[in-house]
């Protein structure tokens, strides 16, 4: 996502008032915290947060909340976030509250009661402050949810603390009480001689502080006299020292494109089992595989993640896409853009990578290839959009069924694709000159530096201002349309030429399935495939093909000793009943795809190449 440090206020005939919302530099982040703190509005509380795991092997992070102000209402509401931003479901965080009680300042109960699924309505009448208590279940590690265990704490604070109503841009003081001699790390600017206490000028900035609490293993560095910390929670087989300085040639490259690191402080955070990352604005919470750091190549893909969170710092977190800051934490935040947000993130964590050393030339074009097959070879890319598949991804992306291969595309996937040919047609038609970098710089300077965010119109124009011509064609064939994707006509520039390979002389079934045990199971059918155009189903169970018993492995080998027309018979079990499929295996659609080397290049293509790449073209 992006980073937001709102709050401006004015005064207007003696009243103050929240008048519109600005994005502070992370520099002025403590400075505005404290005039915020020390302000006499009237109407800003005074809200402050106790985080205690005085139980941790009960997953019980225990939350006191004091809110103090001289015009509580009758009845103060406090609600619970339903999503964090960067993860676009609505995720219910109140399912996991227990235990809540509300008290004055002189700790008698107060009566409360739900308001709806995540509001708790509490009686305030005349008093000056109250206290809510309440516990969160957090087993569940993800970059999104909360863990506590006799191991660490990690949690989001959009899923462990309840925002009062209508204050959103009101600052906050959080105390954290550690469980034995566990350390903290997170992005939050500490409060100046109180303990394990820090605080946030605003919830968009407190809801984008993750924490890790335990006993982690940490390095740090300076990247351009900037301090970075690198936080590890368990053991596996990586090298913090290989990890940081690979890290800051990541950050280095970064501050190529923008000119500057606009943070005080980076803090990334790692928990060593599954896999993905959570953008924040000066940190990010990542998980890998404990033993994935080994061969190099995992080691590369680790460190790809590692750029994809940290080039969200600027792309989403501080070039915003319209609706996506301030956030509305109750509700879905619809936006045409994530194609922008993460797809072009997923294309620079590779360029990140190459311009860092990480990747050659050739293995980023091999895996620019192998994602254009992939997309190829999805049926839904004919079905949706790129602005269709970011704004329905609360219900799409986040929820995919087995028809999701046949109605959509992923906005990561197509977005990077598209990214990357924007690049190329920007750089073909400056000569060089301009690059993707300009269209983001130009971001940066004309929206997050005058506190704006961007449109769907904005990005267009940018890009089409840095390319010196109309991209109206470009956009509304691939972005707003579903047209097919003219690779070849990008590449050429570049002396290169997309290879879909040779023609189909194997077999093809068009299956994908699942070896469950002993059951061999179809997860998924692709449309215009011969299992999906001749009557198999998702969740049919293939027993036999041709009367021998079927498993995964054995009829893959069977249907390889095919020639495309050959039928086969397949036995299954559809809702526990065996039926006899007939089905005419039809030609392998192309297959290793690959980008290469046109035959003698020219030099103005080999001039483009090299002005991308930083080497020869061969
Ligand atoms: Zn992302």
């Amino acid at each position: 996502m992006k980073l937001k440090y709102r709050t401006a206020v004015a005064v207007l005939l003696g009243l103050t008032l929240f008048m519109y919302q600005e994005t502070y530099p992370q520099k002025k982040r403590n400075k505005a915290v404290k005039a915020n703190l020390e302000s006499t509005r009237p109407t800003a509380p005074e809200i402050s947060y106790t985080i205690s795991m005085s139980k941790p092997w009960t997953h019980l992070l225990e939350v006191e909340m004091r809110v103090k102000s001289s015009a509580l209402p009758e009845k103060s509401e406090i609600i619970m976030p339903v999503w964090t931003p960067g993860s676009y479901l609505i995720r219910e965080f109140a399912r996991h509250v227990q235990d809540f009680s509300a008290f004055d300042s002189n700790g008698n109960s107060l009566i409360w009661s739900k308001a709806n699924k995540n509001t708790w309505q509490i009686s305030t009448k005349g008093i000056g402050e109250f206290i809510a208590r309440y516990n969160v279940y957090a087993n569940e590690l993800t970059v999104r949810t909360n863990e506590l265990n006799d191991q660490h704490a990690f949690w989001n604070n959009t899923a462990l603390l309840m925002f009062p109503k209508d204050q959103l841009n009101a600052p906050s003081i959080l105390k954290v009480v550690p469980f034995g001699n566990w350390k903290i790390a997170t992005g939050l600017p500490r409060v100046a001689n109180q303990p394990d206490t820090f605080q946030a000028p605003n919830f968009d900035v407190l809801y984008d502080s993750p924490f890790e609490v335990g006993n982690f293993k940490e390095i740090t560095f300076e990247v351009q006299g900037k301090p970075h910390r690198f936080v590890v929670n368990g053991e596996g087989n990586y090298d913090l020292e290989k990890i940081a300085k690979e890290t800051a040639k990541i950050i280095e490259q970064s501050f190529k494109i923008f000119g500057e690191l606009p943070y005080d402080d980076y803090t990334f955070i790692l928990n060593l089992r599954g896999g993905g990352g959570l953008e924040h604005s000066n940190s990010t919470a990542l998980q890998w595989n404990r033993f994935g750091f080994k061969p190099e190549n995992r080691f590369v893909d680790f460190m790809t993640l590692v750029a994809h969170e940290f080039f969200h710092l600027f792309n989403v977190k501080r070039i915003r896409p319209d609706s996506l800051g301030p956030f509305n934490y109750q509700n879905e935040n619809y936006t045409k853009l994530l194609w922008v947000a993460e797809g072009a993130t997923a294309y620079y964590e590779n360029v990140l990578a190459q311009r860092a050393g990480l990747m050659s030339d050739k293995d980023f074009l091999s895996a620019r290839a192998a994602a254009i097959q992939a997309l190829q070879s999805r049926p839904g890319r004919l079905q949706t959009s790129l602005e269709e598949a970011s704004f329905d991804a609360w219900v799409k992306y986040y929820r995919q069924d087995e028809n999701a291969v046949n109605n959509q595309i992923s906005y990561y996937d197509k977005g990077e694709i598209v990214v990357f040919l924007l690049d190329l047609e920007i750089r073909a038609a400056t000569n060089g000159a301009k690059s993707l970098d300009d269209v983001f710089r130009l971001l940066y300077r004309d929206f997050f530096k005058q506190n704006k965010n961007y449109t769907s119109e904005d990005f267009q124009r940018i890009a089409e201002t840095v390319a010196t011509k109309s991209l109206n064609e470009f956009f509304s064939k691939y972005v707003r349309g579903r047209e097919e994707l003219n690779y070849n006509s990008a590449f050429d520039a570049f002396g290169l030429k997309l290879f879909t390979g040779e023609g189909a002389e194997a077999a093809y079934f068009g299956a994908d399935l699942n070896q469950d045990g002993d059951r061999l199971l179809i997860k998924t059918i692709p449309a215009g495939s011969p299992a999906y155009n001749q009557g198999l189903n998702t969740g049919d169970q293939i027993i036999a093909v041709d009367s021998f018993r079927a498993n995964q492995t054995f009829l893959q080998s069977y249907i390889g000793e095919k020639k495309p027309g050959e039928k086969i018979k397949l036995t299954i079990f559809r809702f526990d009943q065996i039926r006899e499929i007939e089905i005419a295996l039809g030609g392998l659609p192309p297959r290793n795809f690959a980008i290469r080397v046109v035959e003698k290049p020219s030099d103005e293509q080999k001039r483009l190449y090299a002005g991308f790449f930083g080497t020869e073209l061969k």
